[in-house]
């Protein structure tokens, strides 16, 4: 993985439902994040960190929820310069409108509370975004405490962190904490499995 990623995340306080950057902010209260000798929005920075490129130069990170440091990907799209709020808001407006959506959600947390599936497995099966997720079942305990990573999960889970995938990301996927990635990754466990 790449040395960045793990700067970009320390600087990222997601204990709310918008994830506001710690580091420096410039004038309007944009995240700054160096990134190869150059200053960058972290707004701009977290679509390099999830697509693995930067927005279009022409195309404007904005905020639907008004608040500059943030940088939650639900709360983000691309507009270009002339787009404007009332874009944003039928956006947002026509997003919320599509009907499977909430019961879709609705599932994902049932599936959540009986603890039986990783976050990754029910964002793969219900198509909703781990960071959704977390916002409405950051208040709900899970049921199963323990979760099994199989010899196939070590094996992708290595893979991801060699292709260079943010450990933070491996570790929501698979429902355990940042440091079992490490450690799953630097053979400290499961060095059985090669
Ligand atoms: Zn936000």
């Amino acid at each position: 993985m790449t040395e960045w990623h793990e700067r970009f995340w320390e600087k990222v306080d997601q204990s709310g439902d918008c994830w506001v950057w710690t580091a420096a902010t410039d004038k309007d209260g944009y995240g700054i994040f160096q990134l190869e000798g150059k200053a960058q929005k972290a707004h701009r920075v977290i679509f390099l960190v999830l697509n693995g490129k930067l927005p279009p130069k022409e195309k404007k990170s904005c905020h639907s929820c008004d608040n500059p440091p943030c940088v939650n990907p639900e709360h983000l799209w691309l507009g270009s310069t002339k787009d404007n709020i009332h874009d944003a808001l039928s956006k947002r407006r026509l997003f919320h409108q599509k009907g499977d959506h909430p019961k879709k959600l609705a599932a994902a947390i049932a599936a959540y509370k009986a603890g039986k599936n990783t976050i990754g497995e029910i964002v793969e099966r219900f198509g909703v975004s781990s960071s959704t997720l977390n916002v409405h079942t950051k208040e709900i305990p899970r049921r199963s405490l323990k979760v099994v990573i199989t010899d196939k999960q070590v094996r992708e889970i290595r893979a991801a962190a060699t292709r260079g995938e943010a450990h933070k990301v491996i570790a929501d996927r698979y429902d355990i904490y940042i440091s079992t990635v490490g450690k799953i990754c630097r053979r400290e466990v499961r060095s059985n499995v090669k």
